[in-house]
């Protein structure tokens, strides 16, 4: 008799709704040389290919995804219980956005890049190349499972790298659904795969040796995963955890700071690595402000259909996440604004709209990623010390800072350390491809988007370049003789009044010398 072998399945909840919505065969950890056996072939070729010609499956991808837009953000949503506008708006056009900026830039970021030669090299010749690195490993999460899988699997592919990505098993159904683009864009096989499956499958991969590991996640994997990519000198970028201040001063516009708040703070139910996760509001127009924010919050609807506001959780266990933040902050003199205690919750995967004051710097309200709807409110008397107050965490992913006065916005985003600052917006740096992103501290190591984002994925080669004609160089043996003419020549070049007779003269008789 047979044994059959159960493949392992990933059964996907939708979380809006706590219905089975699908099972997605689990990649098995004896697969994974084979995985990489497989992107390494494929890498070979892939390589090879020019980068126009490699932007032509982009461009079947693009197409592709603006002709199901609708289909896809409706398995986003149902993943993840966010709401459809928020899948189309914060996760399908990020990422459509991404293909194109790639489309229209990779060539040029990607191709030699002429560099200078100081003229004590006099004769040569010096270039950049960005050299493809081999498999590049993409570990992604879940709060925003398209983006933040495929940006880096296409920026790494424009690269001329294969890719495998290990999407979040809170979020299978995306993963397959990316699979299926890929597939269907027809990339040469191997170019891109996806393996499903948990933390275990996210290990043995990273164990399996990539060329290059993109994880994006908590701060805890991140840390794991740079110890393993310590072990086998593999680079690594890292996008980690948030906790983003959002500054108001008394001079800011504050119904549109209000809107920001609410907008910031509960859009994606809060599972935002750069959200509003701390609001820090100058004294004097708190009780002003925490009344415009109140109403904001009230007017919010929540639910899965398509005119809803907030949508539900995405995992079950950052319920309890949220839960232990609020109950530790109520139990040391937090005021609930709006929402509920956690005792009055109800089942399932909504949960109540928070605002808390009272609340201290230490609190882990404050000090701890809180991914939910859960958004803690402070008072401050000046700029030194909302600077202070925002700076106060290990995090530095995003911040915000609101008023009119541009010189103050502009003196506050200089001081903050953090990896962007948006005046009078929030988030919204994310949006421009064009800038990096990445974190601070805790947040991260690393940049993607831009420029730097493509080019991280490929080696920077140093190219130099003699046309070979002189016998010998300067520096080379014998050295009898060049000493006190080096002497001469380097203290001549290097000082404050350059002769450059007296240069040529020493560096002739430096030739000379054979
Ligand atoms: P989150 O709380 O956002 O899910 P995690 O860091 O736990 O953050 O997970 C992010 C991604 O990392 C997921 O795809 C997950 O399966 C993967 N992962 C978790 N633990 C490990 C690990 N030890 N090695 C590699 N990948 C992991």
């Amino acid at each position: 008799m047979h044994s059959v072998e159960q493949v392992p399945k990933l059964t996907v909840i939708a979380p809006a709704t706590g219905q089975l919505i699908a099972e997605i065969e689990e990649t098995r950890i004896h697969e994974v040389p084979l995985f990489y056996q497989r992107g390494r072939n494929a890498f070979a070729a892939w390589s090879c290919i020019s980068i126009p010609d490699r932007l032509r499956y982009f461009r079947k991808l693009k197409q592709l995804m603006v002709d199901e837009m609708d289909q896809i953000a409706r398995i986003i949503s149902d993943d993840t219980g966010k709401v459809l506008t928020e899948a189309i708006v914060a996760d399908i056009m990020p990422t459509l956005d991404a293909i194109d900026h790639i489309i229209r830039h990779a060539e040029k970021v990607l191709s030699r890049q002429k560099a200078k030669t100081p003229f004590l090299l006099i004769g040569k010749k010096s270039y950049i190349e960005y050299m493809s690195r081999g498999v590049v490993l993409v570990i992604s999460p879940w709060n925003y499972p398209l983006q933040l899988a495929m940006v880096p699997m296409v920026s790494a592919l424009a690269g001329g790298n294969s890719v495998i990505l290990k999407p979040s098993e809170v979020t299978p159904l995306v993963g397959k659904c990316i699979e299926d683009l890929f597939n269907r864009s027809g990339f040469p096989e191997g170019t891109v795969q996806v393996a499903h499956g948990g933390k275990e499958v996210g290990a043995a991969f990273t164990e399996g040796k990539p060329d290059y590991i993109f994880f994006t996640g908590s701060v805890r994997t991140g840390k794991i995963i740079q110890q393993q990519a310590a072990r086998d000198l593999i680079p690594t970028t890292l996008e980690l955890g948030g906790k983003d201040p959002m500054i108001v001063f008394k001079d800011a516009n504050l119904e549109r700071a209000a809107k920001a708040a609410a907008w910031g703070a509960f859009t994606n139910s809060g599972q935002v690595c750069m959200s509003a996760e701390r609001l820090y509001v100058e004294r004097s127009i708190s009780d002003e402000f925490l009344e415009l924010l109140k109403s904001e919050v009230r007017n919010l609807t929540q639910g899965s259909d398509e005119n809803a506001d907030v949508g539900s959780m995405t995992f079950p266990a950052q319920k309890d996440i949220v839960k232990a933040q609020l109950e530790e902050a109520l139990a040391r003199g937090a005021k609930l604004e709006t929402g509920l205690e956690p005792v009055n919750w109800q089942e399932g995967m909504f949960l109540p709209l928070t605002v808390v004051t009272h609340v201290e710097q230490d609190m882990k309200i404050i000090q701890e990623e809180t991914f939910g709807p859960l958004l803690p409110v402070v008072h401050f008397d000046t700029e030194d010390e909302a600077v202070t107050l925002a700076n106060g965490t290990v995090f530095g992913l995003n911040a915000s800072v609101w008023t009119k006065d541009k010189e103050k916005a502009r003196r506050v985003a200089s001081r903050l350390v953090s990896g962007a600052v948006v005046i009078n917006d929030v988030i919204i740096t994310v949006a421009n491809h064009g800038l990096p992103f990445g974190g601070t501290k805790d947040s991260g190591i690393g940049r993607y988007h831009a420029e730097g984002g493509l080019r991280i994925f490929c080696h920077e080669k140093a190219i130099m370049e003699d046309l070979g004609l002189m016998n010998s160089e300067i520096q080379w043996y014998p050295y009898k003789g060049k000493y006190p003419l080096f002497l001469k020549l380097f203290k001549n070049y290097f000082g404050e009044k350059r002769n450059w007779l007296s240069f040529a003269k020493d560096y002739l008789a430096l030739l000379k010398i054979k």
